[in-house]
């Protein structure tokens, strides 16, 4: 493991911004660490830079325990939201800089800036100044500045954040591909579910200090361990079921019965769960209709909310379970005061125990 956080604790006086939180970065690996603002993410790149001292845990690098070093012992370079070049140097001369501090000889220093100036395509602006990029390119300079080092772990912090959202995305893509073309190890902080599930190999998402699920953006997607999990990384539907049979573990929903391949065990056959299904996920039918085929159920309800958006409708469906739902839809769906059927498939259908009942809503809001 290239990176390793081990229980790591931070209190600002008594403000616990970080929680007992482990995880670990392999070599080469990118790592989206996601939350929301001040769920602890800085907190978490201070401690792995080494400007905060943790309170509890340990911070490891390549398999040694860095949690007390200083920061220019540790070989992580850290790009923030905001720019930290140097207003009075060259672009070839920010990127030069901090190689001598890393232990790259002199003579040799001109040469690995021009390469890492290629390497984000920038060779022609590298006597320009700071003042004379765009936003994208200042930002691009950043990132040869901290990849030329060869560093450990390359930590971004929010490194989009400030820019437009057509530079942002035509940026991440050209940080994805910086990262395997170096095979830099890297930790990309952000509150952008969108960013970190395209660029990274896998989530830390993280809730109020705690982390609430990791695991590759699909899985987490598609098999969120907590409903926090679920709508934070896109809309989600919650609507609570009642365990009718545990062996195949079957749901009744209102007088219907959803049986699911889901093997877990800590639900007990009468308990009310709480069940997540995307928008994307529901089909709409006519009211009369048992479901589109053999493998899904319905349950009758009533178009309460339609809302075009241009490349679909959100259409809000009152179950007759009395959760209200959206779904998503491309053909034009029937008017308000409906009645329909809204098709279930068993392998769309998460549930989570009753102990993770309290965080959950019906997410009706047109993203
Ligand atoms: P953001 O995205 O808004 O920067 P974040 O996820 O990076 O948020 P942190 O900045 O690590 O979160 O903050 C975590 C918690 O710690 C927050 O409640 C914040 O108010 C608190 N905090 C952060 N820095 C300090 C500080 N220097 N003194 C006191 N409390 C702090």
């Amino acid at each position: 493991m290239m990176l390793e956080l081990e229980s790591l604790t931070h209190r600002y006086g008594t403000e616990l911004a970080v929680d007992d939180v482990s995880f670990g970065v392999e070599e080469g690996e990118l790592v989206a660490l996601l939350g929301p603002s001040g769920c602890g993410k800085t907190t978490i790149v201070q401690a792995v830079a080494g400007h905060v001292r943790p309170t509890a845990g340990q911070v490891t690098l390549r398999g040694t325990d860095v949690t007390d070093a200083p920061p220019e012992s540790r070989r992580v370079s850290v790009v923030f939201q905001q720019s930290t070049l140097y207003p009075h140097m060259t672009v070839r001369e920010n990127v030069a800089y901090g190689l001598g501090a890393r232990g790259i000889e002199p003579e040799r220093r001109a040469d690995v800036a021009r390469e890492y100036l290629e390497l984000v395509d920038l060779s022609e602006q590298r006597d320009a100044y700071p003042s004379e990029l765009s936003g994208g390119q200042r930002r691009r300079v950043e990132l040869a500045r901290a990849v030329a080092p060869r560093p450990d772990v390359l930590v971004l912090d929010e490194p989009l954040s400030a820019l437009d959202r057509s530079l942002r995305e035509r940026l991440r893509d050209e940080i994805g591909r910086i990262q395997r073309e170096t095979g830099v190890t890297t930790l990309f902080v952000t509150h952008d579910q969108e960013e970190a599930m395209a660029l990274a190999d896998r989530l830390v998402v993280m809730d109020d200090g705690s982390v609430a699920g990791t695991g590759t953006p699909r899985t987490l997607y598609e098999s969120p361990p907590s409903p926090f999990v679920a709508s934070f990384l896109g809309r989600s539907n919650t609507l609570s079921a009642t365990v009718a049979r545990r062996e195949p573990l079957t749901l009744e929903l209102g007088e219907q019965e959803l049986a699911l391949s889901d093997s877990r065990t800590d639900v007990s056959s009468g308990s009310v769960v709480t069940c997540h299904v995307r928008p994307e996920d529901l089909t709409l039918n006519a009211a009369s209709a048992t479901g589109p085929d053999g493998t899904a159920s319905s349950v009758p309800g009533t178009v309460t909310r339609v809302t075009d958006i241009g490349r679909r409708y959100d259409v809000v469906v009152r179950l007759e379970t009395g959760d209200e739902i959206v779904l998503e839809q491309t053909v034009s769906p029937p008017p308000t005061g409906e009645s329909v059927s809204v098709g279930f498939r068993e392998e769309n259908v998460t549930i989570f125990g009753a102990d993770q009942r309290d965080r959950t809503g019906v997410d009706v809001s047109s993203k």
